[in-house]
């Protein structure tokens, strides 16, 4: 594995392609007709980007637009308010893109929290990082050997991993054979990385064992989740994630809902794209759905390298449930956080896991009860306290996603066709949006914040791009 990609910030989006044609080439004040292939924060900022200077149709196959910005009308006890279900929280030292597309459009934002909480079945155990009377909320965590343990690893391998991540010489291992051969405890890899690690990338604690450890320490470092101090102010769209979506899609002429892509053909003289109302002609395609959405919708007319690096990028599907059902919350209500793990019986690599968001601490929300979405829950809601569901995917980066993305400005502009989407760095937000802007910009339209973000951008790159969902043991200690 080349280790040197890794330790750079995502560019995959950014990167700027060869011997790209976009039909405008030769021409550039000619207004393109560009279609836009999903409504996510990659589609939405493309879309909006790119209709400054061209005309943009932008297609959702779903019948909302946003994608994971999904927020929904709750109501509880007379009282009705937006809850997002999946995009939540950014930063503004983290997500410069984002910030300032919400400053261009007047989106206001409020205060969040991140803090996690753990609650095993078996044993019984529940810890929060939030502070000493959190940590040591189960009092008997204060003899536990193991607990202890756990704790001095957590400093161990944030000192370590960190130097590591700054040296050329990372061990070709995976995480789990790292953890073993470091002698790292069992209760330091169950209690709290593999944990963390399954709730920052939605997918099983057996698959985060077999990450690359170059991967996984590259991640850490990159999201500030080796650091505990001097942590960002975490943010929430005011009124939900629907807010900036509708402000978007009000300043674009057409936007289709319900109506997925099904096929495109692409030739010298354009691009033709097939949905059930029939085909329709454009100069450009920008595909802002999943890699394997896109690769779906190009069928056996994908060429042998978009196959090869559309199809190296895995999905996790999540299931998330919306509901009010405290039995997914850790069992002490001081152990409640903002991100919750939560594990059943069972030995560790095969017990049942999920992940609940209690969003009452994430957004400002007039409900007394918990409002909780939970990613794969493994004992069913109330049915009196569910109130909705929903079927999202992660994309899975692992040693073939990292080589794909640095791949892709070999078919980025070729064949009148554009890639975006979160999947090209680390699947945030801001991802999504860096993706579009790098997008736009190849198609000859520079973001209106483009000078000061490359400032911001090459800055966030030394500082790391954080998620601050670590245990802050600063305010523990
Ligand atoms: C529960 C959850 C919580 C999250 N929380 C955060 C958070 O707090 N902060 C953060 O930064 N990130 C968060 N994320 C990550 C989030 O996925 C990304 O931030 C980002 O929203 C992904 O954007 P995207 O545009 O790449 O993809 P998506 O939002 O998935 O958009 C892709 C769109 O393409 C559409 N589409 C697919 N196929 C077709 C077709 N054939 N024709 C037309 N349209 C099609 C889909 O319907 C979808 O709307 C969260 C994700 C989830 C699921």
């Amino acid at each position: 594995m080349n280790t040197s990609t890794l330790q750079t910030p995502p560019t995959a989006a950014t990167g700027h392609p060869g011997g790209r044609t976009p039909a405008s080439a030769g021409n550039p004040g000619r207004r393109l007709r560009i279609a836009v292939v999903g409504g996510g924060i990659a589609g939405l900022g493309s879309a909006w980007l790119l209709a400054q200077r061209h005309q943009v149709t932008l297609f959702e196959a779903a019948d909302y637009v946003g994608g994971h910005s999904n927020t929904v009308e709750v109501e509880l006890g007379g009282q009705s308010h937006p809850v997002d279900t999946g995009f939540l929280v950014f930063n503004r030292r983290t997500y410069p893109n984002l910030c300032a597309l919400f400053e261009q459009l007047a989106v206001a934002s409020v205060p969040s929290e991140m803090t996690f909480g753990l609650s095993l079945e078996s044993p019984d155990i529940e810890w929060a990082g939030s502070d000493l009377g959190t940590l040591f909320a189960q009092p008997r965590n204060l003899a536990r050997p193991g607990f202890l343990a756990m704790l001095r690893d957590i400093w161990r391998f944030n000192r370590v991993a960190s130097r590591l991540a700054e040296s050329a010489q990372m061990p070709a291992m995976s995480l789990g054979e790292y953890l073993a051969a470091e002698r790292y405890s069992a209760e330091f890899r169950d209690w709290y990385l593999l944990p963390m690690a399954a709730a920052i990338w939605s997918c099983p604690t057996g698959t985060m064992l077999a990450y690359p450890l170059a991967t996984f320490v590259s991640f850490c470092r990159n999201h500030g989740l080796l650091q505990i101090t001097d942590r960002p102010q975490w943010l929430t769209v005011q009124g939900g994630a629907r807010s900036y979506v509708s402000k978007i899609v009000g300043q674009l002429d057409d936007v289709r809902v319900a109506t997925p892509v099904l096929g495109v053909e692409r030739s010298a003289a354009g691009v033709k794209l097939r949905t059930r109302a029939g085909v329709e002609s454009f100069d450009e395609v920008v595909f802002a759905c999943h890699s394997d959405q896109t690769l779906a919708i190009l069928g056996a007319k994908a060429s042998a390298e978009e196959r090869r690096i559309l199809g190296a990028v895995g999905y996790q599907h999540n299931v998330a449930l919306l509901h009010t059902d405290a039995a997914l919350l850790p069992r002490r209500r001081k152990v409640w956080s903002a991100w919750n793990y939560l594990a059943g019986a069972g030995a560790a690599d095969e017990r049942p896991v999920s992940v609940s968001y209690l969003i009452n601490r994430l957004q400002p929300l007039p409900f007394e009860v918990p409002v909780v979405v939970s990613l794969n829950p493994f004992i069913e809601p109330a049915a009196d306290k569910l109130i909705q569901r929903f079927d999202y995917a992660h994309p899975v980066f692992d040693e073939d996603a990292i080589a794909a993305q640095a791949a892709l400005p070999r078919i980025q502009g070729r064949n009148r066709s554009w890639f975006a989407g979160a999947w090209t760095g680390y699947g945030f937000h801001e991802d999504g949006l860096r993706s579009a802007v790098a997008v736009a910009a190849g198609l000859g339209v520079a973001a209106p914040w483009s000078n000061t973000v490359a400032r911001a951008d090459g800055l966030a790159a030394q500082q790391g791009h954080e998620v601050d969902i670590d245990v802050d043991l600063r305010r523990a200690a």
